[in-house]
């Protein structure tokens, strides 16, 4: 795969990189040889804490929590007591209109959002699959699939969203979109 950034033929997958990431060789291997021009260049110098960034950087987005049971179940309890306690002291049908209606939108509601975390995860999950990083410039790239629109690259959405949103929201969204931690995520926003 040809990097688009400087047509070197260096690339590695994402995957490739994290699957064999655990030897120190082939971390130290790419460390030397994305150089010093590299996003990250100048943090992948060979020590054990710049194994451990390229190692963070390559590793695929952690899937969502699973739906949380814990707190519909609360939900479930607190409206069926309030409903409860209307039902007994002032009002029998608002009691009861409180404990069947309330939990019905909730739990929708809960139910919608673990979709959409799905699908977002699904999406990052793909980008992470097609990901590309050249040991030459350092930057990462989509690859690009014949036929098919290719997405926007990480990089570029990143930089989109620091420009319209700032640092901090485009801190955050890396670190959803790639699983990384605080630091890296930091380092990634201020190296564009
Ligand atoms: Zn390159």
């Amino acid at each position: 795969m040809e990097c688009p950034h400087c047509k070197s033929q260096d690339t590695r997958k994402f995957s490739v990189i994290y699957e064999s990431g655990s030897t120190h060789s082939t971390l130290g291997g790419v460390g030397v040889g994305i150089g010093e021009e590299g996003l990250l260049g100048g943090l992948l110098g060979g020590s054990a804490q710049s194994q451990t960034l390229l190692a963070r950087r390559v590793t695929p987005p952690a899937p969502p929590e699973p739906f949380s049971g814990v707190v519909a179940f609360s939900f479930a309890v607190v409206f069926l007591v309030m409903g409860a306690l209307f039902y007994s002291f002032t009002n029998p049908t608002f009691g009861i209109a409180v404990m069947s209606f309330a939990l019905v939108p909730i739990l929708v509601k809960m139910l919608r959002r673990e979709k959409e975390k799905e699908q977002q995860y699904q999406d990052v999950m793909r980008r992470w699959t097609d990901s590309w990083l050249c040991t030459r410039c350092g930057r990462d790239f989509i690859e690009q699939t014949p036929g098919v629109a290719s997405p926007e690259p990480l990089e570029s959405k990143i930089r989109f969203i620091l420009r319209a949103q700032g640092k901090i929201a485009a801190t955050r969204c890396y670190r959803e979109w790639t699983g990384a931690d605080l630091q890296t995520a930091k380092h990634f926003v201020e190296g564009l």
